[in-house]
């Protein structure tokens, strides 16, 4: 039987407010354990929690963005659990009344075709603080620096059909959230996280499956190959005669399986009450009015522009916008070059590899776009060829200078002189006799020996467009 795959994910978004959502100690990263917990944090008796403006303006921001339907009133609940990192005995969350309602992202698909996303609501909360399981032997070391960080829990429909699609659903997400400066999307220091509900059904059945949820991944490879193994794990036991339990999985990197933590049976009653601590969060439309001015032009305006001003392919144009920094790269290099064509071909290509080779956003790259523009303008007036300016961009990322002084230093210049290039063809001609009657005898693949034996006595430095073209009037000789 064939079957189909149903997906929905939970993504955690970490707001990049300087202080945490219900106190005022800081959020900054990596601090000694404890010393960024203060008495809110740590749930003294007798403290209150205290909004922070900051995380509602970023989660109103990001509401606009979604194009969604920002509450005029949204309520902040208690979610009771007992952990040993949750000092409280509950999470501040949002339940019925989340500050995001409904919106939806568009995501491009492999084939080209582009697909929106349903997200059923966006909500505010707490993070947890840390769990040491492997600092103290035969102890759990508790960390609360992190306890208090601001969240934005982003919740999709399930209208993801592949791995595939729920990874370019989870970028596009990641993308926004920088665009919008409301994260800094660094998913190492967990900023940004997410938690995958799959389930799967024979093709053409309406009624989705029973689903089993992967919590808590934050790389996007990882969560590609969980979501295939749980549906392949889900396909395996239902033809085996098997049932899909509703059930929550961790995901072992590791081991590249994933494997139960708790059933719905042992699931959690949060006992989920308004929390009496904290008043409900208004909303006006002047507020909203004043938050979507400050909206940056978003990936998919900024797509739009890039393929009606600089005419790039719709591929092209998401590759450039997939960021903000790779977006402005490209506009300071055509800016310099003139030629957005030329530049988007060489981000996306020559430039995207070598980042890519070396796992570098485009702001750790080691050629900046001032220095990659004067490359390209050096393709543009003829200096030098496309083959040799691979050559040249290869030792400007090892530091070897500048395009101009790379040319110089190592006399790569173009030729163009017709004469010189003329005399190479000949003496080519000349050591070939056998292949150049062949060739005018109407072997036309042979073209292409006599081309590339003209560049190789160049060292590739002679213009092809020059050589193909003397090489054709030879044989009209
Ligand atoms: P819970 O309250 O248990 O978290 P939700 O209804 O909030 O459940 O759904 C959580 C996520 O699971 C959502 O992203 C939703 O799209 C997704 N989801 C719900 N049902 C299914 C299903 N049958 N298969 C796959 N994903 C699902
Ligand atoms: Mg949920």
């Amino acid at each position: 039987m064939n079957y189909e795959a149903v997906i929905g994910l939970e993504i955690h978004v970490q707001l990049a407010t300087k202080s945490k959502i219900f106190s005022g100690a800081s959020t900054a990263y990596g601090a000694e354990p404890n010393t960024q917990a203060c008495a809110v944090d740590v749930a003294l008796p007798g403290v209150l929690p205290v909004l922070n403006t900051e995380a509602v303006h970023m989660a109103a921001k990001f509401g606009l963005a979604i194009e969604a339907e920002v509450a005029h009133r949204s309520v902040f609940a208690r979610k009771n659990y007992f952990y040993p990192d949750l000092p409280k005995g509950y999470q501040i969350s949002q339940f019925e009344l989340p500050i995001v309602g409904s919106g939806h992202i568009d995501i491009e698909l492999e084939s080209g075709e582009t697909k929106r996303v349903g997200v059923t609501r966006a909500h505010l909360e707490e993070d947890a603080g840390k769990s040491l399981h492997e600092d103290f032997a035969g102890m759990t070391g508790i960390d609360l620096n992190r306890a208090g960080t601001p969240l934005l829990e982003v919740v999709s429909e399930p209208d993801m059909r592949s791995a595939a699609e729920a990874v370019a659903y989870m970028k596009k997400m990641h993308s926004l959230v920088r665009y919008l400066e409301i994260c800094d999307g660094n998913m190492q220091e967990g900023s940004f996280r997410c938690d995958a509900n799959i389930s799967v059904r024979p093709k053409g059945q309406q009624a989705f499956g029973t689903r089993a949820e992967i919590k808590n991944m934050n790389s996007f490879r990882f969560v590609e190959r969980a979501i295939n193994h749980e549906i392949e794990r889900q396909i395996d036991l239902i033809e085996d005669g098997g049932e899909v339990v509703q059930e929550t999985r961790l995901y072992d990197a590791n081991k590249d399986e994933t494997r139960p933590m708790r059933s719905k049976e042992e699931a959690n009653d949060y006992r989920y009450f308004p929390d009496p601590d904290l008043l409900p969060v208004f909303i006006d439309d002047v507020y909203l009015d004043q938050v979507r001015k400050l909206l940056p032009e978003l990936p998919d305006q900024k797509k739009q522009r890039y393929i009606q001003t600089f005419g790039l392919s719709s591929y092209d144009a998401s590759v450039l916008t997939s960021s903000r920094e790779l977006a402005d790269y490209f506009e300071i290099v055509t800016a310099k070059t003139g030629d957005a064509k030329l530049s988007a071909n060489w981000i996306s290509g020559e430039l995207a590899a070598r980042l890519n080779k070396e796992e570098l956003e485009i702001g750790a790259s080691r050629v900046s776009a001032e220095a990659y523009a004067e490359l390209l303008t050096r393709i543009k007036d003829n200096t030098i060829s496309g083959k040799i300016a691979k050559d040249v961009f290869e030792a400007m990322w090892n530091g070897e200078g500048s395009a101009d002084e790379i040319i110089g230093s190592r006399g790569l210049k173009q030729i163009t002189d017709s004469g010189a290039i003329e005399a190479m063809v000949d003496a080519v001609v000349a050591s070939n006799p056998e292949q150049f009657e062949q060739l005018k005898g109407g072997k036309d693949k042979l073209m292409g020996f006599f081309v590339g034996q003209v560049m190789k006595a160049s060292k590739g430095k002679a213009n092809p467009a020059q050589v193909n073209e003397l090489m054709r009037k030879k044989l009209q000789d």
